[in-house]
């Protein structure tokens, strides 16, 4: 098998739970830097990191690095790589995003065509040839630069990780499914915990929830971009990997996750989306607002996306909204809480200062991860 370095970008602050699923997905690290975890993997590894891992936003196959401060060093260091061990002749190439943070060059238009031309010249070379009619499968690149330092990769996803083909329709604010399973996985919640999520808009808590607690990896019901390019990876590779992620599937799980929210629309989306992930039993969607929140049992856990008054009009409700959030956890007994919100008021309003809270990038957006522990369940007695 060909051994490859893979490069798996994720949101900024989450990289320690996207390091710890690579390394349970069997593979070695070999670095971890701000938004990305890089590993190293043969073909197999490439079909399943797409396919299993949940906080990755996409795979990318490390093509090269180097050093570049001017354009005439990034064109040479970018032509010198072995492009055709991967690009066919009839190959359509482009740089389809590059990145720069603290480097001197960092006009990503001009790093983008810059390489194109790069790569031209170099497979000109090889295939002896002047003109590309770019008619045959896509090879999309991405280039990140870090102070300076080039680095290259071929990306093997094509539509991002995060959608696992199950939201067809969403919310006004969703949260991206990514994101959804790196939060709940930084929670000790488990399939035998109780989970509620009283703002749960088009699901994503809960069909998240559900797919960890039937072992549903998130990529199987989705195709990837290199499922194309058998000249790299056999047909056969990834019909294993699929395989491989039925037969784990174990739908004679129990769980116990509610979805609520107070848009009875929004709750019909949710239960067709779990419908689509294949979850919908698992769930329990009802259309409920945050005053009526209880739960007759204990420890429990809420994990949630209330909203932060991103709309103007909606800011003034802010303060009453976590004020009763803060009320309604209070009542429950022995519950955790666990809240994504740019909402900078949330603890004073709530009436009590998180046991945890990590700043997490959602996009551009700033946010924080509030994390209330209640306490842990005795242990039961066998
Ligand atoms: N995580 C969700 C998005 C949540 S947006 C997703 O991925 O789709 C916040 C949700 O809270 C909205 O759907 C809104 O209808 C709901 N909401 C607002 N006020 C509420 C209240 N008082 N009680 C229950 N739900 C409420």
């Amino acid at each position: 098998m060909r051994k490859f370095e893979l490069i798996a970008p994720c949101h900024f602050g989450l990289e320690a739970v996207l390091k710890k699923e690579i390394i349970e997905l069997g593979y070695d690290i070999t670095s971890v830097e701000d938004g990305r975890v890089t590993f190293f993997g043969d073909e197999e590894a490439l079909c399943r990191a797409n396919i299993f891992l949940r906080t990755a936003e996409r795979i990318l196959i490390k093509i090269g690095s180097f050093k570049a401060t001017t354009y005439e060093e990034l064109f040479q260091a970018t032509k010198a790589l072995p492009w055709e061990e991967y690009i066919p002749k009839d190959g359509k190439f482009w740089v389809a995003k590059a990145a720069s943070v603290k480097s001197k060059l960092f006009s990503p238009s001009d790093i983008q065509s810059i390489m194109k031309k790069a790569m031209v010249e170099r497979l000109k070379g090889v295939y002896h040839t002047n003109w590309f009619d770019e008619d045959g499968e896509h090879f999309p690149i991405r280039v990140f630069l870090m102070k300076d330092e080039v680095t290259v990769g071929l990306d093997s996803t094509g539509d991002s990780l995060h959608k696992r083909g199950y939201r067809k329709l969403t919310a006004k604010a969703p949260i991206a499914e990514n994101l959804a399973a790196a939060l709940i996985m930084l929670t000790p919640w488990n399939k035998d915990r109780i989970l509620v999520d009283p703002f749960c808009g088009s699901g994503t808590f809960p069909i998240e929830a559900a797919m960890m607690a039937a072992n549903m990896a998130p990529g199987m019901n989705r195709s990837f971009r290199a499922e194309n390019w058998s000249h790299i990876i056999g047909k056969n590779i990834w019909y294993d990997a699929f395989d491989e992620a039925r037969e784990l599937v174990d739908m004679s799980v129990e769980p116990d996750i509610q979805g609520y929210d107070i848009d009875g629309s929004m709750v019909a989306i949710a239960r067709e989306n779990a419908k689509l992930a294949g979850v919908e039993k698992m769930i329990h969607f009802q259309k409920r607002g945050l005053e009526q929140l209880s739960h007759a049992k204990k420890y429990g856990f809420i994990i949630t996306n209330p909203p932060y008054g991103e709309r103007l009009e909606e800011k003034k409700d802010m303060p009453a909204l976590y004020t009763e959030i803060g009320r309604k956890y209070k009542e429950l007994d022995a519950w955790s809480l666990y809240m994504i919100t740019a909402y900078e008021q949330a603890e004073r309003d709530i009436g009590r200062k998180a046991d945890k809270n990590r700043k997490i990038y959602n996009g551009m957006m700033k946010t924080y991860f509030y994390q209330f522990m209640g306490p842990k369940p005795p242990r039961r007695e066998k």
